[in-house]
């Protein structure tokens, strides 16, 4: 018999294993569907970055004491981030339907928790390539979108496995839970798990779902999502099929949250179908800020300026998704490419001297195009473009603006990034109390099962703030960890 059967190996499953074990579970066993070289669930290929309140500059040092060397002059062009700013972000890009309980629990907890993971070994740095722009000497930051995981989530994933490992937890590789067991009253008391060698039931005193949401699961896209989903890209992981959600919910949890909802991002057209172990979240393209968006008819459609990246990509996904063909392409000129992050060099944009010969290259409606182009140029104003902050430098006149960072397109050369719309997770999920346990419905927490990271509903609707689903895990893995192991 188990103390505690944890079902992922992501982020929220190995935070709430290692919270388990620090909570006197003796045993602890951790099942990951995908073989070892596939483990690690979205975790693996994501940034690794990690939003969280703090008061002061000097509260990041405990979880980054180094900061200094890696970034000299960083404590200088950091604001803090206190709660109040974490709560207007998630209530602002949500518009207004995160619920209010589980947001309080991540915000107020966001903190602790990244202090907690640092005491456990997770090593964090500046996420300079992420978010860090330089002006002069100093980098300034999206605000609250500051510091990550040492190597991204590659390395969050692995150094997650090792704190495990020094822990004492068990993990079972290329091992899938396929039921909960209840006994006669509720109680769910283990979990049936499949593996090379066929079925077992693992008896177990609690049981943490944590194995992701169906962002990988075509049918399921299509059921709750509609079109296009079957169709999108999916950026992280092949096995989260929403096998947890659907053990759940056969087992009497509550649904929650917004079931038509995702994660979902600008990506290079040609990404491939599933994330790639190695190129992992450099699929991303999030510098449209400073450009201007077009789709195959060669009209804009949406406001590339609306906010900073951090507040709108993961809306945006989606919304390229739903343009003719899925795909969409991203005009810059020559003052603004130095601007680009670093993943758009694992693209191959296409290039031009004039504006007229891009879209020349380009597989749009030329005529539109060019009179897209244009009358973006006419409508842009005069005005000092910064990219650090929201510089109202908008376009005027013109039904759909852009709101900030406009800039006419007249430094040759001219570059074009064919984008697509790619799944990151679901957002539709389970209700979960305080304690990170599931409840059922009839609205009381079923007895022995607790659910965390992409698995819970409600926190996250229509858009998501940047770095927020790694804290989401583990703030709620940690709890789920910690009361499953009777802490
Ligand atoms: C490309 C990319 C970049 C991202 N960048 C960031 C970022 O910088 N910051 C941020 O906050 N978020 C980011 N995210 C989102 C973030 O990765 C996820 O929100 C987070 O990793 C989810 O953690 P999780 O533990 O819930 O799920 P996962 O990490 O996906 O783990 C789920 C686990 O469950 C396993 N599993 C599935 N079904 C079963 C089953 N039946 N039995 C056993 N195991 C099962 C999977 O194999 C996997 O190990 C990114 C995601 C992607 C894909």
């Amino acid at each position: 018999m188990h103390d505690v059967v944890v079902v992922g190996a992501g982020n929220a499953a190995l935070a709430a294993a290692v919270a388990a074990r620090e909570a006197g579970a003796a045993r602890v066993l951790v099942l990951e569907k995908a073989p070892e070289a596939l483990r690690g669930g979205n975790t693996h290929y994501s940034g690794g970055l990690l939003r969280f309140a703090f008061d002061r500059a000097e509260d990041l040092l405990p979880i980054v004491p180094n900061v200094e060397t890696q970034v000299p002059g960083f404590m200088k062009g950091v604001q803090p981030y206190p709660r109040a700013l974490f709560w207007d972000d998630l209530r602002r890009v949500t518009e207004d339907r995160t619920d209010p309980e589980l947001a309080e629990i991540l915000i107020g907890r966001s903190y602790d928790t990244v202090l907690w993971m640092a005491r456990q070994g997770i090593v964090m740095e500046a996420a300079v390539s992420l978010s860090g722009i330089k002006v002069g000497d100093t980098i300034k930051w999206s605000p609250g979108a500051v510091i990550r995981a040492q190597h991204e989530g590659v390395g969050l994933s692995r150094m997650w496995f090792e704190i495990a490992a020094r822990r004492g937890v068990e993990i079972r590789y290329g091992t899938g839970a396929v039921r909960l067991i209840q006994d006669q009253t509720g109680r769910v008391t283990g979990v049936t798990a499949q593996d090379a060698a066929g079925f077992a039931d693992l008896p177990a005193r609690a049981v943490v779902l944590a194995c992701g949401g169906f962002e990988a699961n075509p049918a399921w896209r299509a059921r709750y999502l509609g079109r296009p989903w079957d169709h999108a890209k999916v950026r992280g992981t092949r096995y989260n099929t929403g096998d947890g959600l659907r053990m759940a919910l056969d087992a009497g949890a509550l649904a929650y949250g917004q079931w038509t909802g995702c994660h979902s991002t600008p990506i290079d057209a040609e990404a491939p179908p599933y994330g790639d172990r190695k190129l992992t979240d450099k699929t991303n393209r999030l510098s449209y800020p400073y450009g201007v968006l077009v789709n195959r008819r060669g009209v804009r459609f949406f406001d590339e300026g609306e906010d900073f990246q951090f507040y709108t990509y993961a809306k945006l996904g989606g919304i390229i998704l739903n343009q003719p063909s899925g795909v969409g392409f991203q005009i810059f000129d020559a003052k603004v490419t130095k601007l680009l992050e670093g993943r758009y060099k694992t693209g191959k944009p296409v290039a031009a001297d004039t504006l007229r010969a891009l879209v020349d290259k380009l597989p749009v409606d030329r005529g539109a195009c060019a009179k897209t182009l244009d009358d973006y140029d006419a409508a842009v104003q005069a005005g000092t473009f910064d990219p650090t902050i929201r510089d109202g430098l908008a376009t005027k006149g013109l039904e759909l603006p852009k709101s900030n960072w406009a800039q006419r397109l007249d430094t040759p050369p001219f570059v074009a990034y064919p984008v697509t719309g790619g799944i990151t997770f679901t957002f539709g999920g389970v209700k979960v109390d305080a304690r990170a346990a599931v409840v059922s419905t009839r609205w009381e927490a079923i007895p022995g099962l607790y659910a965390c990271g992409e698995m819970v509903g409600g926190i996250f609707h229509t858009n998501y703030p940047g770095g927020t689903g790694l804290m989401s895990g583990a703030v709620f893995g940690r709890l789920a960890g910690t009361h499953a192991a009777g802490g």
